[in-house]
């Protein structure tokens, strides 16, 4: 595999500034399968083992410090250690972690749910993502009576059994290892953007529910237009099905009030999470009170309707909600989202100047505070400045799993101090600095040099 290819001047520098990370992996190899702890972080040689983090920086155990575009895989719009933040969190540490009751604290939580997310009649807290499509999903057959879900090809959900296939790979909806095939077959995959398609499936199908990330999948990799959205509502309103806005990434982060409040088009359903809990463990769905209440003890008695039962040790945390309630209220009064925003599209305009000084047929494109980087694997002819993402098809942007120009990009980034999500690219926060953007730009003029002396890059 190409990136332990010990002919790879990348992979030594990697290797000679990160020789504490490696021994740990080495050790970690007998504790974790791959000795690692969440699939995006695996990337050989090894991992960097990262051992503290201030705003937009983050140092591992060689001292070795990165402009950090991991963000907390998305969690971290005010970086890491944001002062308030942490004072909400170090006054909550010395009042308790975990009262087994009701506090104030997961009330003012929701609240602010309320108040910042449009479609938020009623909240439920859960304690990750993944619980949060989980259970939106119950709660739409619950409401519909019926079985189907439909997803979009490329897009993620968390890796609950009806959503653990057709992101990455298994786009012909054929249940992942591990998954029951009488799951799959309840679960119909589309192509994203494709209204008709969806249609289709819904005059067919006793289809419950629709979910999709409204950026498009990954934070915009494979982007979506506005008009889509609002499609999808009308089209899902006619037909009585749930329409679910999984804004766990772009809730609080397109806008206060994610993409529904951006472009006005509100679903039945949210899931939220990531920013949701200000950098600790949390998520929630939110939406319709007449959907909601299936987990409402009287309204379900007064109905006679079966409820769902929803326990969940961690759920409305009060450390979370602390952490929570802090940056829901910096993001709320603040120009936060606005900052990142506009941090990322000046790195996208930056990067893609470095890629024509540098003759190289990739670019880098994104919305809001995300960042996208087509290493072009089919080879298109591609100029940097007027590349358009939406003109390719979820294959053709999506497909760089594994693929060596990706690892060999991220491992040469590392060695110049960027550590990039593994997209390649990633969210931004509010509060990268300048700094932060020149040691970028350089880093990624510095990488791709690299990789074109490994031959790596076509020019
Ligand atoms: N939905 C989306 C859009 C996500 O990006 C993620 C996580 N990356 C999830 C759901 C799952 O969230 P969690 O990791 O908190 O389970």
């Amino acid at each position: 595999m190409t990136a332990v290819d010990s002919n790879s001047h990348i992979i030594a520098a990697y290797r000679g500034r990160t020789a504490g990370s490696a021994e740990l992996y080495r050790k970690a190899a007998s504790v974790f399968p791959s000795g690692i702890t969440h699939d995006a972080r695996y990337l050989l040689p090894h991992p960097i083992y990262v051992a503290r983090a201030q705003a937009g920086r983050k140092w591992d155990v060689d001292g070795n410090d990165y402009v950090d575009y991991q963000g907390g895989h998305g969690a971290l719009l005010l970086g890491h250690l944001h002062p308030e933040v942490m004072a909400a969190v170090a006054e909550q540490l010395s009042r308790g972690t975990h009262y087994g009751a009701a506090s104030e604290l997961e009330l003012r939580w929701g609240q602010l749910i309320q108040e910042l997310i449009p479609s938020a009649e009623r909240v439920r807290f859960t304690s990750s993502g993944t619980e949060a499509t989980m259970m939106a999903l119950r709660l739409a057959r619950a409401f519909t009576g019926r079985g189907k879900l439909v997803r979009f090809r490329g897009h993620f959900h968390g890796w609950n059994d009806n959503m653990a296939f057709g992101y990455s790979d298994h786009f012909d909806g054929t249940p992942s290892a591990g998954v029951l095939p009488a799951v799959a077959e309840n679960v119909l995959l589309a192509n994203p953007g494709d209204v008709e398609g969806v249609r289709a499936l819904l005059d067919e199908h006793d289809v419950a529910a629709v979910i999709l990330e409204p950026t498009g999948s990954t934070f915009g990799q494979v982007p979506l237009e506005a008009s889509f959205l609002a499609s999808l509502r009308t089209i899902t309103r006619d037909a009585g099905v749930v329409l679910i806005f999984d804004e766990v990434v772009s809730g609080f982060r397109v806008s206060p009030g994610g993409v529904q409040a951006h472009c006005g088009v509100v679903p039945d359903l949210t899931t939220l999470a990531k920013i949701l809990a200000g950098g600790l463990p949390g998520g929630a769905v939110a939406g319709r009170r007449d959907i909601l209440d299936a987990i409402d003890h009287q309204r379900t008695a007064a109905s006679g309707r079966e409820r769902i039962q929803h326990p969940g040790t961690f759920n409305a945390n009060p450390v979370s909600a602390a952490a929570g309630i802090a940056t829901l209220e910096i993001i709320r009064d603040t120009d936060a989202c606005r900052r990142a925003n506009d941090y990322a599209a000046r790195l996208r305009s930056e990067l893609n100047n470095v890629l024509v000084d540098e003759g190289v047929q990739w670019a880098v494109y994104g919305t809001f505070s995300g960042f996208h980087i087509f290493t072009n694997a089919p080879k298109l002819d591609v100029d940097p400045l007027s590349f358009d993402a939406s003109k390719l098809d979820y294959a053709t942007l999506k497909g760089t799993k594994g693929a060596a120009v990706p690892t060999k990009l991220r491992l040469a980034m590392r060695v110049n101090g960027v550590d990039l999500s593994g997209w390649p690219g990633g969210p931004v926060s509010a509060v990268h600095d300048e700094d932060d953007f020149e040691r970028t730009v350089d880093a990624f003029r510095g990488s791709l040099r690299m990789l074109k002396a490994e031959g790596e890059i076509r020019i």
